[in-house]
């Protein structure tokens, strides 16, 4: 079974909640445009419920597997993102994965390369430049 990422608001008291999440290879098996070949990461929510509103502290970290823009070996890239949302209480739940997938991909840099260019494939790059 798939993990879902979804919050259910519906009968929550006023109060903390903590959840923690995994971001695993599946979860890219939906997202085949991403260029996201592997990836894990943790999901860490922290939701604060108010009265009438909804306040998420949300943290991701992990890293991702794709192919390197310079020379297209695999590469992998660290993943690091921190953000607050707030949300009205009238709706029932809450899904995160489009949130999380959509964060995850705007945290890696535009060009994917390894971040050393020791790390390339050198085979790769002298063919490149051939
Ligand atoms: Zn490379």
């Amino acid at each position: 079974m798939k993990p879902s990422y979804i919050i259910v608001w519906k009968g929550l008291k006023e109060g903390v909640y903590y959840y923690e999440w995994r971001v695993g290879d599946g979860f890219w098996a939906d997202y085949p445009e991403s260029g996201i070949l592997r990836g894990e990461a943790e999901v860490k929510i922290k939701m604060e419920v108010g009265r009438g509103g909804v306040k998420l502290e949300i943290g991701i970290e992990g890293s991702v597997t794709v192919e390197c823009d310079r020379c297209l070996d695999e590469c992998e890239l660290p993943v690091r993102h921190e953000d607050e949302l707030t949300a009205k209480y009238s709706d029932v739940e809450m899904d995160l994965r489009q949130y999380i997938y959509e964060s995850i991909i705007l945290a890696l840099p535009l060009l994917r390369v390894h971040p050393d260019k020791a790390q390339c494939n050198p085979e790769m790059l002298k063919r490149i430049t051939e």
